[in-house]
């Protein structure tokens, strides 16, 4: 049995899984080059889930969940989001951008420009949010994220945590009805790891839907109503997080998790 990490109660009651359908990938591929990095994934997610996708290093999770926001192109299959089919057509690209929130390992906030700047840049430019309105915006996600306190400061004055909750904040703004995860803790010191998934915590409870590449069991365990497993480019097994860390059906799987917990 795996022991939780968190100590924050979570309050699972808040999180309903709806009917509606918020992303639809249907006999996905992906190659880069010859090299067929994704193979027939097949994955539905309601409005509402929280699902967390692990595997090995070089298994895909991250080019899935670049995919679904179209920093990388598919090859075969599609991808709909949020009603929007993912092509090549600009204008669907924008669409998806503005609806799908993302979150890397490294933050990639700008270092010239201040946490507030960061967090309104892209609704000024992106989204003609003029630009008092843009800084209220960003200064109610800054307090949602615990540092209003931070927002004359640069990124590098900043600790790692602080800064990727900057970096969650400045996701939000951009009000997006999905947000995607890799990995944002996993350049983060032991003591940062648990302010970045109480943040993480606290939108679930919201209701937002989110995709999670993490290796933070404690965090699926507790937040993740659907736990993925990805291994040479393809899904190998998806289940409900108490029935996937116990009894785990592939034996991939199982060597993972021996690997990691
Ligand atoms: P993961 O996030 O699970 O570690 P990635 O999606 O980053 O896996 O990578 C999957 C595989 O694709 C790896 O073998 C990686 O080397 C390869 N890969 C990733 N990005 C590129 C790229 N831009 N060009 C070519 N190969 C890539
Ligand atoms: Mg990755």
């Amino acid at each position: 049995m795996v022991e939780l990490t968190q100590e924050r109660a979570v309050d699972r009651s808040q999180m309903q899984v709806s009917d509606e359908v918020a992303i639809e990938i249907r006999n996905m591929n992906k190659w880069y080059g010859t090299f067929h990095v994704l193979r027939d994934i097949n994955l539905t997610v309601q409005r509402g889930e929280r699902i967390v996708i692990c595997g090995p290093s070089g298994s895909g999770k991250s080019t899935l969940i670049r995919c679904i926001n179209r920093l990388e192109e598919h090859q075969a299959g599609d991808i709909i989001v949020d009603g929007t089919e993912l092509s090549s057509d600009l204008k669907n690209i924008d669409k998806i951008r503005s609806e799908v929130g993302m979150c890397f390992q490294h933050f990639n906030l700008f270092p010239h420009l201040t946490i507030l700047e960061n967090c309104t840049l892209a609704p000024i430019w992106v989204r003609n949010t003029p630009k008092k309105e843009a800084e209220e915006i960003a200064m109610h996600f800054l307090e949602k994220v615990k540092i209003p306190d931070q927002a004359h400061k640069y990124p590098g004055m900043l600790s790692g945590g602080q800064q990727q909750r900057v970096a969650i904040a400045r996701s939000l703004c951009m009000k997006p009805r999905i947000m995607l995860f890799d990995e944002p803790t996993s350049a983060l010191d032991p003591e940062m790891i648990k302010e970045v998934l109480d943040t993480m915590i606290e939108l679930a409870e919201e209701g937002m839907t989110m995709l999670c590449v993490t290796h933070e069991m404690g965090f699926a365990q507790a937040v993740a109503n659907r736990v993925i497993f990805m291994d040479q480019g393809q899904i190998v097994e998806q289940n409900e997080p108490t029935e996937f860390f116990n009894n785990p059906q592939s034996e991939r799987t199982q060597l993972f998790l021996s690997q990691i917990i």
